[in-house]
């Protein structure tokens, strides 16, 4: 069976929370770690969404690595692409969203997309083509001191029109109100009209619904994982996909442990929620920086030191102040280097002592985890909280691994996310 959808994605938790919202509608879906292997096989998947690291790449190389993305995703037999991006539509006046999309669009030899950033549930909302954040602009959102893509206009028209030679159109709220017939009328007239994007309101789930039946044969969507919502339902609608299965949780059958090294207020929160059950271990970066080596082998010292029976959380999360102490003294990217390369060592070292149902919390370091153990693919099971599914590794070391970006989850997401696991 091949695929139907296939996915670009500019990041690596972006590309699950797109991942596990397809399969909140019903489409089996998977993630590839970088472009797959000719070898990689999707199984029963109908979607396959490739999560690359090119947000903040020259926009050459992330155009090239994009265009790979798609040679195989077509390979596949995918009928639709979506190239998926922040829902703060993270960019530069150099890209990479407009250089990108162009790419794809020569690729696949279409000359119109759309582009819709909005992914309500998590407070993103586009009205005449502003982008919000919650109840502010973008403009006036923490993004506008993002380090590396910080978003001073909100007007997502202008935004996308600095990135590429090609007009930018606008189908605002007007046309979404009236349902999918009117939103499609519109690409017909922006198309006619010469535009070869067109961002497009949202400021609810209906809407994206709508804007998803509209989409239906247009042959590239961009956006964040909110444009995904009414996509699945076209394929239903062609009887090209039957039903809609439900997505199991991953066999586990092990050792459970959390690996934190995310310094944000959630999942500062979700640890110190979880130290009152289990037994916790804080890495502080300064202690082992002179013999780099000794800090996974002392945390996997901790380790065997505990029962087998309660999972462990091992956690380098600390404080502004903390962080800036390590930094000073480190450097930043010397620090972050350092906690990141302890921390694969410590899932390796976890893996060899028969963890199977492992989480971990921060993008980057999600990224140092799965490189570590050497993941090439990952099949979506479901939901935890909104954006974080329960994934299960397609290849060795088979196991059940929660991949969370920093500010996502309850509380209790650490416990909560353990306790699904049968
Ligand atoms: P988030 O998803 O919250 O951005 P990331 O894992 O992407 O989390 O980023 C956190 C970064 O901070 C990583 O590079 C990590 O190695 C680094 N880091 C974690 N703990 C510390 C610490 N105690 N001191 C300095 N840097 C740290």
């Amino acid at each position: 069976m091949s695929i139907l959808m296939g996915a670009i994605a500019d990041d690596f938790t972006g590309a699950t929370d797109l991942a596990s919202t397809l399969v909140g509608q019903g489409m089996p879906t998977v993630q590839a770690i970088g472009v797959p292997a000719d070898s990689f096989d999707p199984g029963d998947a109908r979607a396959v969404v490739v999560a690359l690291k090119s947000r903040a790449n020259p926009p050459k190389e992330a155009v090239a690595d994009s265009l790979a993305a798609l040679t195989w995703l077509q390979d596949q037999g995918a009928e639709q692409i979506i190239f998926k991006y922040c829902s703060t539509f993270d960019s530069t006046d150099y890209g990479n969203i407009g250089p990108v999309a162009d790419a794809l669009m020569d690729a696949l030899d279409t000359n119109f997309t759309i582009a819709c950033p909005a992914f309500p549930k998590n407070g993103r909302t586009i009205y005449k083509g502003y982008l919000y954040v919650d109840d502010v602009l973008l403009s006036e959102s923490g993004m506008k001191n993002h380090p590396l893509t910080p978003m001073t206009d909100a007007n997502l028209v202008r935004v996308l029109s600095r990135q590429t030679p090609h007009q930018v159109g606008l189908i605002d709220m007007n046309a979404v109100n009236q349902g999918s017939a009117a939103i499609r009328a519109r690409f017909d007239e922006l198309q006619e009209a010469g535009y070869r994007h067109a961002i497009v309101d949202a400021i609810n789930d209906a809407d994206l619904m709508s804007i998803g039946e509209a989409l239906a044969s247009v042959k590239l969507v961009t956006g964040a994982s909110g444009i995904a919502l009414g996509l699945p339902e076209n394929f239903r609608r062609t009887g090209e996909m039957s039903g809609s299965t439900d997505p199991t949780l991953p066999p586990t059958n092990g050792r459970s442990a959390v690996l934190a090294g995310s310094c944000s207020i959630a999942t500062r929160s979700q640890i110190v929620a979880a130290q009152d059950h289990w037994p916790s271990l804080s890495l502080d970066p300064l202690s082992f920086a002179d013999t780099p080596e000794r800090g996974a082998a002392d945390a996997l010292a901790w380790v065997d030191s505990q029962t087998a029976d309660a999972p462990v959380l091992i956690y380098s999360s600390a404080d502004p102040d903390a962080v800036a102490k390590a930094q000073d003294k480190l450097g930043r990217d010397e620090a972050g280097d350092l906690v990141e390369d302890t921390m694969g060592a410590i899932a390796q070292g976890l893996v060899d002592r028969g963890v199977r149902r492992l989480v971990v919390a921060g993008g980057e370091t999600s990224g140092a985890v799965v490189q570590a153990l050497g993941i090439t693919g990952l099949r979506i099971g479901p939901e935890i909280d909104p954006g974080v599914p329960w994934t299960e590794t397609l290849n060795e070391p088979h196991m059940a691994l929660a991949l969370k970006s920093g500010n996502f989850g309850a509380p209790d997401f650490f416990m909560k996310s353990l306790a699904m696991l049968p």
